[in-house]
This record gives structure tokens, sequence and C-alpha cells, in this order.
């Protein structure tokens, strides 16, 4: 059954009736690049900019990232890019942006908090996305997005960055796609608002977790909280995906969740429609896509959102996936 799963690799990802679901990867250093486009993935749901912080004891220049994010651009000509933006804080150090103490770090200065208090930070690399737009397709994503006023804000610096490019002549794409990552629950209940002013979403179920069941994604202590298959988890997912639908726009995700095989035909049948990973995820999730119906995916996304518990939908997701493979 493995062997056949690898022959999926690289096929188109449509279910048995036609739909489209993309299959993306996330990538978390530029050598990663290599491995996923060895893996056959088209596209990038989420490249997490901050690993080009990581490495240096200095903040990257606009130049640097702007090579960085032009080089993601041209390797996956055939797909997309979703850059996100800076998403320091919290769990995420990096020894060029000294952080103050914080007695809860994860509900601190991290994400879009930090950059929209840094703009010296926030506005090169916006410029730098920017730039690297008329180079591919590439996407803008802002993560840790909890409701309007600091999306709007956001907003704000996107077009400042804009208008300096345009005095610049320096050429950028004007209708890159802009989204968030929804991992913040009051996100979930701003859907609408936020669909109204963003092209997409993408679900950042980690962060959505823990912030859901108020557990700590790295404390060991707590894990058995930290859990991933709960039905809020999933009636959050629809939530998001309704929203989205009213308002025309495309919901991904890009968390954890998004590669499991176990979790990815509710994900389907919930009306997810891209899916990113890690690359050696991508043969079954491939095989996952081509074997599962539509109608099948929401039959089973029904249950799931019927269950009580984690255990419960644990054991439906493992019992179906059984009976599959
Ligand atoms: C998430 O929170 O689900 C996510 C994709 O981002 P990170 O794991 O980098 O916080
Ligand atoms: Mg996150």
């Amino acid at each position: 059954w493995r062997s056949r799963v690898e022959d999926y690799r690289g096929q188109e990802t449509v279910t048995p009736d036609g739909e489209e679901v993309t299959l993306s990867v996330n990538l978390g250093s530029s050598q990663e690049i290599d491995s996923a486009c060895t893996a056959g993935a088209c596209s990038v749901g989420l490249y997490r900019s901050e690993f080009l912080f990581l490495g240096s004891s200095r903040i990257p220049s606009e130049e640097t990232q702007f090579q960085a994010y032009r080089k993601a651009a041209k390797a996956f000509s055939r797909g997309f890019v979703i850059i996100r933006t800076l998403d320091v804080g919290g769990d995420k150090q990096v020894a060029s942006i000294p952080a103050a103490r914080e007695d809860n770090p994860f509900l601190g200065n991290r994400g879009i908090r930090l950059c929209l208090a840094r703009p010296e930070l926030f506005l090169p690399q916006l410029r730098a996305i920017l730039r690297a737009s008329a180079f591919g397709s590439v996407k803008l994503m802002l993560p840790l997005v909890g409701g309007v006023p600091e999306l709007e804000e956001a907003l704000e610096m996107i077009e400042v960055a804009r208008q300096e490019l345009v005095r610049e002549r320096i050429p950028f794409d004007p209708g890159m796609e802009i989204g968030i990552t929804v991992e913040v629950p009051s996100a979930v209940w701003m859907a609408d608002a936020l669909a109204q002013r963003v092209d997409f979403f993408s679900i950042g179920t980690n962060d959505l977790t823990q912030y859901l069941l108020a557990a700590d994604r790295l404390n060991g202590d707590v894990s058995r909280y930290y859990r991933i298959y709960d039905p809020a988890v999933f009636l959050a997912i629809r939530q998001v995906v309704e929203a989205a639908r009213r308002h025309r726009r495309w919901v991904g995700v890009c968390g954890e969740l998004g590669g499991d095989p176990l979790a990815i035909p509710a994900l389907i049948g919930l009306g997810v429609r891209e899916l990113s990973m890690l690359p050696w995820q991508l043969a079954e999730a491939t095989w996952l896509v081509r074997t599962t119906p539509l109608q099948e995916a929401a039959l089973l996304a029904d249950s799931v959102l019927a269950s009580v518990s984690h255990g419960d939908i644990r054991a439906l997701l493992d019992e179906r996936y059984r009976l599959k493979s």
C-alpha cells in the first residue's frame, strides 16, 4: 500500500468528482526549497520568513529579503508562494530583535503585533515582498491577526509600501493577494468582517488549537489538553469556511492538521481547498484527495461536527483511514 501511495506523487490533486484541492508546502529554511521541488511541490502555502532573521545577529536588509523571496517565487513559478510576514515573539526569538521579558509571551508582543510596533522592521519586509511579486505569483500573509483594527493598520502599512514603490518606479504586482493566518479565536468570530478586507484565509491550527483550548502548545504537562482533533477546532474551521464562502474567499490550512492524513478528508469535507504540509506528506495527501469523493468527505465532516470529544473524532478518522488503506 505504501508504494501505491508513492505512485500518486506529482499527480493532479483533484477529487474523483473533479474538485481541485491545492496541495502546497511549508518552508522553514532556504535549503528546503530544493527538497520541496524534488518532492514535486508546485506551491508554498507557508513561507516562514522568520528563518531569514534566525541565522544572523543583524536584521536582513530589504535587498537581502527581496532576493530570498524572488528566489522562491521563481522556484515555484508553476504555482504560488505565500510569504508570511515576520512571526517572532512567543516561542520564537531572534537575536537581532531583542524582546522584553513577558509573563505570558504567547499572549504578548508577537506576530503582527510586533511588526506594527516596529515599522522600521515591517516596512522593508513589505517592500521586499511586494518587489518579489513582480517575479512570480506571490501572496502576502499576516500572522496573529485577532480583529479588524490590527488588520486595517497592517493594510495601511502595505499601502504605504506600495506608494513608495510607485514613486520610486520599482515594479510590483498591484493585484498581489493579501490574506491572514486565522489562529486567534477572535478572528474566527470576526471572519465575516475580516473576509471583506482580505483575499484569503489560511488557518493556523497549531496556534488556533493552543488558544481555543488554552493549552500551551509547548508545555508537555498539558499536552493532553492540546487536543488536535477537538470538536471545537473543527467547528471553528467550519465557521471560517462559511464566512469566507459568503465573501467568495478561499480557505487553506497551514497548521500541522493540514498535512495530517487522518484529518485531510474531513478538512476537504469542511470546504478547505488548500492544504499546506511538509514535502514528505505530499504523496499521501495526493492519494487522499484523489480517492475521496466530495460527498463522502462532506458526510465525514458532518460526523466530525456532530461528535463531542477528541476521542470520538480520533476513532472516527482512524476507522475511515483504516478502511481506505
Ligand atoms: C500555526 O500556528 O498553525 C502556524 C502555521 O504557524 P506557526 O506554527 O509557525 O505558529
Ligand atoms: Mg502560528
